[in-house]
């Protein structure tokens, strides 16, 4: 077969949770929370399917549920999103990520991709026959060159994608970041792709900007979000894609055809427990916490670390524990120490990092357990 996807191996996150699973090892590999749902979402989605949520969802999504996510644009960026013809429910913030870039890539256009970069985007670039330009982010701080981007502009160049909270730097745009992409894509007419799955899980006081705050900015992106991130349901598989009318209207067509719409009774859950904005706006100190106890927990380690600023994930430096790559001590971890964390060079083609992701959507026990663990190497 001439496979579409010659370079497409399996996810590092499969091969990492299954590598745990089968050693029975503490999994801060794949991000997803090791909690349960809160009971009172978990009760909206049983009275869902009582109530006969049981069919088909309008193709965009729930009505309620477009108007509530409207309303929190408004609030938290002054964005104006109008919520029948510029938002989208989807399966998940995947879902939404590929279908923008199915609806606006076509064959040889250039879209510019950070790395390490989330392992979907090139994959979906791929699929539409687009061409990923991989601009590697300056390290030891994952920020982004954007001397390097302009280097890389070009006639065939159609998109930028961003990701802010940074998976799996914890790195956060700031303002002048912000300021640099409008400049770039008025000036290129570029499109830009943000997504922002994170954008409720920030520390340290530092704001989340969100494309939609930057008026010519939010006039050319596509914004993707997820709630399985925000509502610790990463298996409910539902997150949402705003943009103005005109790009969302070739979002809709590819939706409509890939999916037509998605599980309703999530939705209608979700739609309920959104109407309080304490349930996203609490996340950042919830979290804030956890990483605390993990990085205090592990300050006398060997690891070195940059406190994350965003998402539940931290990077751990051990250049002075070994010399092994990344994924070589990654898997000797899971197998011998019982603890599995994901090797980033996966998401940064030819390095070597020297760094692993652990996430620490943990219950406090699993985090302590886990410090122990890196304590003791
Ligand atoms: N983008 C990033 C940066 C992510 O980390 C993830 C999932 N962890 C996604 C997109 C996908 O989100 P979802 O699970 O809602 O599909
Ligand atoms: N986004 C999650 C992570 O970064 C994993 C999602 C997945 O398993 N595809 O760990």
């Amino acid at each position: 077969l001439n496979s579409k996807l010659p370079n497409t191996k399996d996810s590092i996150f499969s091969i990492m949770s299954n590598l745990a699973h089968k050693n029975n090892a503490l999994n801060l590999s794949q991000g997803f929370p090791s909690f349960p749902v809160d009971t009172i979402l978990k009760d909206y989605h049983t009275a869902a399917i009582e109530n006969n949520y049981n069919q088909y969802a309008p193709m965009a999504g729930v009505t309620f549920l477009r108007e509530s996510i409207s309303l929190k644009m408004l609030k938290l960026h002054q964005a104006n999103y109008h919520p029948g013809n510029e938002i989208c429910i989807t399966a998940g913030a995947t879902q939404a990520i590929f279908t923008a870039i199915q609806a606006i890539i076509h064959s040889g256009d250039e879209v510019i991709v950070f790395t390490p970069a989330y392992d979907s985007y090139v994959p979906a670039i791929q699929m539409a026959g687009g061409i990923a330009v991989e601009i590697p982010m300056k390290l030891p701080d994952f920020n982004i060159d954007w001397q390097k981007v302009i280097d890389h502009i070009n006639d065939k160049t159609a998109m930028i994608m961003i990701n802010s909270p940074h998976n799996p730097s914890g790195k956060m745009l700031n303002h002048d970041d912000m300021i640099q992409l409008e400049r770039l894509a008025v000036q290129h007419n570029l499109i830009v792709l943000s997504d922002e799955v994170y954008e409720h899980i920030t520390f340290d006081n530092n704001a989340h900007l969100s494309a939609a705050r930057y008026p010519e900015l939010k006039k050319r992106s596509f914004i993707t979000a997820s709630f399985g991130k925000t509502f610790h349901v990463t298996g409910w598989k539902t997150g949402y894609c705003l943009a103005p009318a005109y790009l969302m209207k070739e979002f809709y067509k590819v939706h409509q055809y890939l999916v037509f719409s998605i599980n309703h009774p999530a939705q209608i859950a979700i739609a309920n427990y959104i109407q309080e904005e304490s349930r996203y706006l609490e996340l950042a100190s919830f979290y804030q916490r956890k990483r605390d106890l993990f990085l205090n927990s592990i300050k006398d380690s060997k690891f070195s670390f940059d406190a994350s600023q965003g998402t539940y994930f931290q990077l751990l430096d051990y250049a002075s524990i070994t010399d092994e790559n990344d994924v070589t001590f990654a898997r000797r971890l899971t197998i011998d120490y019982k603890i599995a964390a994901i090797p980033i060079s996966v998401f940064m083609n030819g390095t070597d990092p020297k760094m692993l992701r652990f996430c620490f959507a943990k219950e406090d026990h699993e985090i302590i357990k886990a410090a122990q663990i890196l304590n003791s190497l």
